[in-house]
């Protein structure tokens, strides 16, 4: 019997439900990943996603070869060529089953349903198990049988339905004996199946790893798990740091958990073990840690239960209607870090370099973009999804949605963030607004979150008390 394992979002060998079932099913097991380009750009996947994307993949590579087990690459341009593909990758190496663990985005869902329509006709069967969530979406419901629209709700069920569930990793493939397999195979007419992996692929910038670092990230399977180790140290006290984007408050985890260099069983088991195995109740900064692995269980609950979310509709139908400003020249100063309020310049800066922005800032810069600046967070929402390294549909659409009121926030929709007070609050002595703006370098800890007129750095896009009125205004208006 011999198992293909169809890798995309999972990129690591151990807790790896897909893995794990053909290695316990068959006798000899290979691993493909199919790079689809061209559908990545039209998902807005960047630069920094894409190329460690390929680094965890050149990592997964070596893990899966000290057991034995080889990984082809295949490059193909869009989601609609992988169903012929793969039909032909599995008549090649003679798989008799493929193993996948599901993705949930809309575009995803389908062509695993267009790959498992080709493999009925070969007879060959093809296993989606769900690895990405704790449970699978769909599975916790309202008393009537419905999905949760309120992340509050969903976290009491999510809990009492799985406060005592098990959630231990699955261990990583033991040393296989070495099969026959061929080095390279012809696909679509060409010599492109190889169990080489690119640099990058076409339309993608081959970004430089320095010192096998990209933008300070450590790619791979290995990394993650040291890092996840390492902030077990400081769990205690993420409830009091992690709004504090000068502090190493969080775990600095999501580019592996959007590659799946990481699972986020690992993730809720080491929390759970460090909270005698509650999810509330226990010591504060991990159950406060424990909050949001639901949060990320929620919004990718969501992207089922609402498939609309995948066709760039808001959550709240009604405020499709809202009249979102074109202006495109604020986008632009949005985007580079500069509308003249330091900590959203900051930010935006810091998403620049490091491919990640911390979570209070990307709350407050999308505010701003959605609220003071009334630009359609969907502007914002691609923006991210080309710049993050950690990017992930069901956590970015969630977290635009949510600050631009669109979305599944309970809170009414006049909650505007007022970026100087959260300044003042989560960046008391700027020293995080000092780090990315040299230029307000000598000003006071006061003056730093709103300088006064100077040279060197630009005066305020707007004023945030006045555009808080118009962006009420707007949202009222669907009313009438
Ligand atoms: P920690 O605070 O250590 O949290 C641990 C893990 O929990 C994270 O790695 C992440 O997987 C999950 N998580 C934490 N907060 C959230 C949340 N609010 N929603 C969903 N999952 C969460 N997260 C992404 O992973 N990818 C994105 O593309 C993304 N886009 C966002 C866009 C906006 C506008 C907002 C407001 C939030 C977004 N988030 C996104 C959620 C959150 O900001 C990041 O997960 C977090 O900053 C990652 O840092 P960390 O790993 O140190 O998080």
């Amino acid at each position: 019997q011999r198992g293909l394992v169809w890798f995309r979002s999972d990129l690591r060998v151990h807790d790896n439900m897909a893995l794990y079932r053909a290695v316990e099913s068959c006798h000899e097991v290979a691993g493909v990943f199919i790079a689809c380009p061209q559908t990545w750009q039209s998902h807005d996947e960047g630069d920094n996603l894409v190329a460690f994307r390929l680094a965890c993949l050149r990592e997964l590579q070596a893990a899966l070869g000290e057991r034995n087990i080889p990984l082809y690459f295949l490059e193909l341009k869009r989601f609609e060529q992988v169903p012929q593909a793969m039909a032909q990758i599995v008549s090649k190496l003679q798989a008799s089953a493929v193993y996948a663990n599901a993705e949930y985005p809309l575009n995803e869902r389908r062509r695993d349903q267009s790959v498992r329509q080709a493999l009925r006709e070969m007879e060959v069967a093809i296993e989606f198990t769900s690895d990405r969530t704790l449970v699978p979406p769909g599975a916790i419901k309202t008393n009537s049988g419905e999905a949760y629209k309120v992340f509050t709700p969903f976290k009491r069920a999510f809990i009492a339905q799985c406060g005592g569930a098990d959630f231990s990793p699955l261990p990583a493939p033991r040393k296989r004996a070495a099969a026959d397999w061929p080095g390279w195979l012809q696909i679509e007419g060409k010599d492109n199946l190889r169990q080489t992996i690119p640099a990058t692929v076409k339309g993608y910038r081959a970004m430089p790893l320095e010192q096998g670092r990209l933008l300070g990230w450590q790619p791979g399977e290995k990394a993650a798990r040291k890092r996840l180790k390492g902030f077990e140290e400081r769990i205690h006290a993420y409830a009091d740091e992690r709004d504090f984007p000068g502090i190493d408050g969080t775990s600095k985890l999501s580019p592996y958990l959007s590659s799946g260099a990481l699972s986020v069983r690992q993730c809720a088991q080491l929390a759970l073990a460090c909270n005698r195995g509650r999810w509330t109740g226990g010591r504060a900064g991990v159950d406060c840690w424990l909050g949001e692995l639901i949060w990320r269980e929620f919004y990718t609950h969501l992207l089922v239960a609402f498939p609309r979310l995948c066709k760039h509709q808001p959550f709240k139908l009604e405020t499709e209607g809202v009249r979102w400003s074109a202006d495109e020249q604020a986008f632009r100063r949005w985007c580079r870090g500069e509308t003249g309020v330091p900590i959203v310049d900051a930010a935006m800066l810091q998403l620049q370099q490091s491919g990640w922005m911390h979570n209070r800032l990307r709350m407050v810069v999308a505010s701003f973009l959605t609220k003071n600046l009334l630009i359609d967070w969907r502007w914002g929402e691609r923006y991210f999804m080309n710049l993050l390294i950690d990017g992930d549909f069901a956590a970015n659409n969630g977290g635009w949605q949510w600050a631009a009121s669109t979305g599944t926030d309970a809170a009414p929709y006049f909650r505007v963030f007022n970026p100087y007070s959260q300044s003042e609050k989560f960046d008391r002595r700027g020293e995080f607004i000092r780090h990315y703006l040299p230029a307000l370098q000598k000003l006071s800890d006061k003056q730093v979150h709103q300088p006064p007129p100077m040279a060197g750095y630009p005066a305020p896009i707007c004023d945030v008390k006045e555009t808080r009125k118009r962006a009420i205004e707007a949202f009222a208006a669907l009313k009438k």
